[in-house]
């Protein structure tokens, strides 16, 4: 057992500190935050340099790495700037749905399309009520192929990506009969709105999406006919480690930027670090960042050894997720007015933390999850 990072994890860790370093200007990044814009500039220079979908094969562009190379660069990412973070780890959401269960066709006509930076990638799945089990969208065979109806929620970059994988119930007799199916943001029958402004994550964009008796050929369906479910449920362990990574980042970017203040800012004479109030809040978030970051690395190593440990992989999103909203609390706190203003360049970590035990599924529903999982109930 080593906690350590090998040579080449801490060559591409490194590799991803410098690129964040150099290219995130936080002025720069503010605007894109205020403006709601997704960074294209950047996402395709990160797409240059091999950081978007390293996970994928190198015939398809990527680099054929593992989730932990994802995460490390993820939290590197996500510790420079939470928003910029953010939005090119989703950059390719969904896409490792493609690589699990997709066919050479799917892999060789999509995938290259997302490391080459020719577009962003999504994945639509949650509708009205947050039950995955049935789901309201249906997909029934006919001539032509599968005609979907139904509308989906709170699809990230659905307004952005030209391809979008879709859930939907292929049987109603059984709830779990579902099938993934890829669809072209431009086929008739799709429609795309904007949910609306956001708190956080504002860098991309969360839509509406309705499809309305779209029509995609039967060769378009990604994986096994009334297997979307499980496909779902294996992406979900995925993006659990994943969002644990950003919160990871972000806890980090906020105590890096506190402990630097709190050793610059001066009060009653005194740099603020050497109250006690602000050495112990340091210190909590010091180690709550180190706990976070010790799970999720211990849950993407169990993914990419092919061992699914489900409660390290719940836990990597639970802890992380709540590490970085009470640690860029506590960043703000010390940060005092200055804070509060958007020059700080902490309140924009404080909204983005927030998302994290929202987006993919409540914190509650995890911890339901978790519950069952040390109970031994099956799900
Ligand atoms: C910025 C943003 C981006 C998002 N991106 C995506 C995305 O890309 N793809 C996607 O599919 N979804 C996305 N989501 C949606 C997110 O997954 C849902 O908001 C979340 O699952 C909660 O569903 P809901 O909003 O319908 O809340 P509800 O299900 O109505 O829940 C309301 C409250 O009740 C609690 N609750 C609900 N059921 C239970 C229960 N059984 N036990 C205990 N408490 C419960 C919830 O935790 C919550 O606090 C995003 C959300 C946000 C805010």
């Amino acid at each position: 057992m080593d906690f350590d990072l090998t040579k080449e994890l801490r060559d591409i860790q490194k590799a991803a500190r410098e690129f964040a370093k150099g290219e995130f200007d936080p002025d720069a990044v503010l605007e894109y935050d205020q403006n709601q814009e997704f960074p294209s500039t950047i996402w395709k220079k990160a797409c240059e340099l091999g950081f978007v979908g390293m996970h994928l094969p190198e015939e398809h562009g990527g680099q054929g790495l593992g989730l932990l190379e994802n995460v490390l660069i993820t939290e590197e990412f996500c510790r420079q700037d939470s928003g910029m973070g953010i939005a090119l780890a989703l950059s390719d959401f969904g896409s490792e749905i493609i690589l699990r269960h997709g066919n050479e066709n799917q892999k060789t006509r999509i995938l290259p399309l997302i490391t080459g930076g020719e577009t962003v990638f999504t994945i639509a799945f949650l509708e009205e009520s947050y039950s995955l089990s049935p789901m309201a969208s249906t997909a029934r065979i006919d001539k032509n192929g599968y005609v979907i109806s139904g509308k989906k929620e709170f699809v990230t970059l659905g307004s952005l990506a030209k391809h979008m994988i879709v859930v939907c119930q292929t049987r109603l007799d059984d709830p779990l009969a579902q099938s993934v199916l890829l669809v072209e943001r431009d086929a008739e029958g799709v429609e795309v709105s904007s949910m609306g402004e956001k708190v956080g994550m504002r860098m991309i964009p969360s839509d509406n999406v309705s499809f309305t008796g779209v029509i995609v050929p039967q060769e378009n369906r990604i994986g096994e006919e009334d297997r979307g479910y499980y496909h779902l449920k294996e992406f979900f362990n995925e993006m659990r480690v994943e969002t644990g990574a950003m919160g990871v980042g972000i806890a980090q970017g906020g105590l890096d930027r506190a402990l630097e203040y709190s050793k610059t800012r001066e009060q009653f004479g005194k740099p603020i670090a050497n109250f006690d109030a602000i050495r112990n809040k340091l210190a909590d978030m010091y180690a709550d960042v180190e706990m976070a970051r010790l799970i999720a690395y211990k849950a993407a190593l169990s993914l990419d050894n092919g061992r699914t440990e489900n409660g390290a992989i719940l836990m990597s999103k639970m802890i992380a997720s709540k590490t970085a909203y009470r640690v860029t609390n506590d960043a703000l706190q010390i940060y005092g007015g200055l804070g509060y203003m958007k020059e700080g360049h902490i309140e924009r970590f404080y909204r983005d933390a927030r998302v994290l035990e929202l987006f993919l599924e409540p914190a509650q529903i995890q911890r339901n999850m978790l519950a069952d999982h040390i109970i031994g109930k099956k799900t």
